[in-house]
C-alpha cells in the first residue's frame, strides 16, 4: 500500500525560477494604466494595407478555414523561397527548408527546442531580445552572454572566442539588432565564419528586422554565406513586414538537415499556422513588392524621431536598423533605468523600455529604448512631453 504525502500547497519546482513577466507586457500594461504614449513594446500604431485585410476576409469566405499543411501553404513557402533567392542569391527548397510559424518568437523557440539539451552552451549577445535566454534554460541549456556596451555596442570577437567551449552548441545572432539598432558588419561575419569553421556549432539568426535597415546599408543575411548557411536557422516575421504584429505569423528557413529537427518540434507545438492568412499573404506578395519600400518608410520615421529628440536632453545613440532608437540620459538624472522608465510613464506619460531588462545580469548603462514605428503625430506628442525634462 502506498501512502501519498498530504500537502496543503502543491510544490512546483520552477524551470525558470528567475524569469519574470516579459518587460514588453509590463511596460505596455503600465502605459495603459497611466494613459501614456506607448513607445515601449515594438509595434506600429498605424494600420496595414486595407487590401490585405480584405484579402484575408476573402480567403475565409472562400472556405480556407481548415488546417494548413504542417510546414505552410505551399504558395507562401514558394514566394519566400523566391524572395530570398532574389535578395540574397541563396536557395531554400520551399518544401523541405522553409516552415511557416506562429510569429518570429515561436520560430526562435522551436529552433532552440529542436537542438538544445541539458548543459549545452549557447552564446548570446546582450542586450538581447528577452525570449532567448529563458528558452535556452527551459531546455536545460546554459546561457553564455557576451555583453555589448553603448554607444556602439560593438563585438570584440577575441572575447567571444573565450566563451566557446566543447559544450558550445549554438550562437544566437540578431541583425538588425533588438534593442540596439546595430547591424552586423563584414568583420563580424568574417569572425563568425572563423569561429564556427570545422565545428558542430549551430547558429540561430534572428532576422525579423531584415527590411528595417537604413542609410543604404545592405542586410547581411547569414544565408548569403555558404559556410554559415549550412549551420543556421534563420527566423523572420510577417508582422514587421505588413505592420501587423498581432497576426503572429512568421517563418524559419534552414538547410534540410536542421529543418527536419525543427519540424519534429513544430508539428507538436502548433502543428500548423492560421490558414486564411497564409493564403492571403501568398496572393498579396505575388502582386505587391513591399520589401523595397520598407527601408525608406522606416528611415523617415527614424530621422523624424531623431530630429525631434535632438531638442531634448537625451543623448541619441546610433541606429542603423530595427524599430528602435536608444538613448542615454546622463544630462537628466542618475536614476536606474527601470526607475526612470517607470517615472517617465507615471509623471510624463511616455513609455519606453529600460535596457537593463535585456542583460542577464541586469547591467544598467542608464539607457532606454524608444520604438519609433509610430504615426508622426504620436512621435510629436511623445517628444512634446520628453522635451520638458
Ligand atoms: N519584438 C517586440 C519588441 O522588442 C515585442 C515582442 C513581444 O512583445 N513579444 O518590442
Amino acid at each position: 500500500m502506498f501512502f501519498i504525502r498530504q500537502r496543503t500547497v502543491i510544490n512546483i519546482i520552477s524551470k525558470l525560477p528567475n524569469t519574470k513577466t516579459t518587460i514588453f507586457t509590463e511596460m505596455s500594461a503600465l502605459a495603459r494604466e497611466y494613459n501614456a504614449i506607448n513607445l515601449s513594446q515594438g509595434f506600429p500604431d498605424f494600420d496595414c494595407d486595407p487590401e490585405l485585410v480584405k484579402l484575408i476576409s476573402k480567403k475565409m469566405e472562400a472556405g480556407h478555414n481548415q488546417y494548413a499543411p504542417m510546414a505552410g501553404v505551399p504558395e507562401l513557402n514558394r514566394i519566400i523561397s523566391n524572395k530570398i533567392a532574389s535578395a540574397h542569391q541563396s536557395v531554400y527548397d520551399p518544401e523541405t527548408e522553409i516552415t511557416i510559424t506562429a510569429g518570429g518568437t515561436q520560430a526562435i523557440f522551436t529552433a532552440i527546442a529542436s537542438i538544445i539539451r541539458q548543459n549545452d552552451e549557447v552564446i548570446i549577445f546582450e542586450p538581447a531580445y528577452d525570449s532567448y535566454a529563458p528558452t535556452v534554460k527551459a531546455f536545460g541549456g546554459l546561457v553564455k552572454p557576451y555583453e555589448m556596451a553603448p554607444p556602439h555596442f560593438e563585438i570584440n570577437w577575441d572575447v567571444v572566442k573565450k566563451l566557446i567551449s566543447v559544450n558550445t552548441k549554438m550562437i544566437i545572432i540578431n541583425s538588425p539588432h533588438n534593442p540596439t539598432g546595430r547591424i552586423l558588419n563584414d568583420t563580424d561575419i568574417k569572425e563568425l565564419i572563423n569561429i564556427t569553421k570545422n565545428t558542430d556549432i549551430l547558429i540561430l539568426s534572428d532576422e525579423v528586422y531584415e527590411h528595417l535597415i537604413y542609410d543604404e546599408n545592405e542586410h547581411k543575411s547569414l544565408c548569403k554565406y555558404p559556410e554559415l548557411k549550412e549551420r543556421t536557422f534563420i527566423t523572420a516575421s510577417f508582422g514587421k513586414l505588413f505592420h501587423a504584429t498581432g497576426w503572429k505569423v512568421g517563418y524559419c528557413c534552414a538547410p534540410e538537415l536542421l529543418m527536419k529537427e525543427f519540424r519534429k518540434i513544430h508539428q507538436f507545438q502548433v502543428f500548423s499556422v492560421n490558414a486564411p492568412m497564409q493564403y492571403a499573404f501568398a496572393e498579396y506578395l505575388s502582386k505587391n513588392d513591399i520589401f523595397s519600400e520598407l527601408p525608406k518608410f522606416f528611415q523617415e520615421k527614424r530621422d523624424y524621431f531623431r530630429k525631434l529628440m535632438s531638442e531634448t536632453k537625451f543623448t541619441l545613440l546610433p541606429c542603423d536598423g530595427s524599430y528602435f532608437q536608444n538613448v542615454t540620459y546622463e544630462n537628466i538624472t542618475n536614476l536606474k533605468d527601470i526607475d526612470f522608465a517607470i517615472k517617465l510613464v507615471k509623471e510624463n506619460q511616455v513609455a519606453s523600455i529600460p535596457n537593463s531588462a535585456f542583460y542577464s545580469k541586469t547591467t544598467d548603462y542608464r539607457s532606454l529604448r524608444f520604438c519609433f514605428a509610430k504615426k508622426q503625430e504620436t512621435l510629436e506628442k511623445a517628444v512634446e512631453r520628453l522635451i520638458k525634462l
